[in-house]
């Protein structure tokens, strides 16, 4: 590694996050008597999902939120699922609603996405809520990317008029990454799939941000020298977990670089703690 590069350190950041939401829920309990609460909907025996919900669960007790599982059989009908989001959209304790996907087959998840209440919605599934996105507006975003986006602020990384390629286009990490880059000026390029020649766009970028779920696409003759590079890819490999970044070829031509695990992921987990608390002061005041 060149002695400049910095790793981009996720976890630290996270646990400043943390501190501070603990405060502000002790704040939240002694002052308005409430507990901010997060309820997460499962649907079916997902392992990956079962064993992420634990670590979620984990940290929000750690900073006093409290959470439930609402634990749905992988055989529910698409009624009494969307009957079980309705009682949590009205449910005032209710705070934030988070729907663990991928659904059961017989459930569609559009349907779904658009049935939560978007107050609600802290990893903005609804429509309503990628719209604000789009406008630059006030509502919440994609906890990923929020978290990126936190990282970059926290080791004061300038985005205006940087040249960024954003490879990945989900709705819930790509495709929002490159909004929020827009929004503070940015010049964005996204590639995914049927990008021709990603390595065209990564190599003339100043910052590169990785969400594919590819081990090593992203490998050191695709970068160029003194590049920020964000690696928000999870794969198990051999038992490890890698991103989506040759990390070790990478991180001697970046000048900064996240690491995995301990990049984004935690960032994402910080700031669903930071938007459930922010809803439960939102639903205080309306
Ligand atoms: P997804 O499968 O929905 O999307 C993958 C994206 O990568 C698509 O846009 C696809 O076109 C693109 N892609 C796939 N192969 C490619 C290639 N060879 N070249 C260029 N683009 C390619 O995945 P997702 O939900 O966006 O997640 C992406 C990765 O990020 C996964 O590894 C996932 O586990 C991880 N993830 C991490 C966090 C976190 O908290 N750190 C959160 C969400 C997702």
């Amino acid at each position: 590694m060149s002695e400049e590069t910095l790793i981009l350190d996720g976890s630290v950041k996270s646990k400043e996050i943390q501190e501070e939401i603990k405060r502000e829920v002790e704040k939240l309990e002694d002052e308005e008597g409430v507990v901010p609460k997060l309820s997460i909907v499962f649907a079916g025996n997902n392992p990956a999902s079962k064993s992420y919900i634990k670590l979620q669960q984990r940290i929000c007790d750690k900073v006093g939120i409290e959470s439930e599982v609402v634990d749905l059989p992988g055989d529910i009908s698409e009624e009494d699922l969307l009957a079980e989001l309705d009682d949590l959209n009205n449910d005032d304790d209710v705070n934030g609603i988070l729907i663990q996907m991928p659904l059961p087959d017989q459930v569609d998840d559009d349907k779904v996405i658009r049935s939560i209440d978007p107050d609600k919605d802290l990893d903005a599934f609804h429509p309503y809520n990628i719209g604000e996105l789009v406008i630059d507006g006030d509502a919440y975003v994609p906890c990923t990317p929020e978290g990126v986006m936190a990282l970059f602020d926290m080791y004061d990384i300038e985005l205006k008029g940087k040249d960024v390629t954003v490879v990945g286009h989900s709705n819930i990490v790509g495709k929002p990454m490159a909004l929020l880059l827009l929004n503070r000026n940015a010049t964005v390029s996204v590639c995914h799939i049927d990008t021709k020649d990603t390595a065209s766009y990564t190599t003339e970028s100043d910052i590169v941000i990785v969400a594919a779920g590819v081990p090593n696409l992203i490998t050191a003759d695709m970068v160029k020298e003194g590049a920020i590079v964000i690696d928000v890819g999870i794969n198990e490999v051999d038992g490890k977990i890698v991103g989506d970044v040759d990390f070790e070829n990478v991180k001697e031509k970046a000048s900064a670089i996240t690491p995995v695990p301990g990049g984004a992921g935690p960032m994402t987990i910080a700031m669903l703690l930071k938007d459930t608390v922010q809803s439960c002061k939102d639903m205080l005041a309306n």
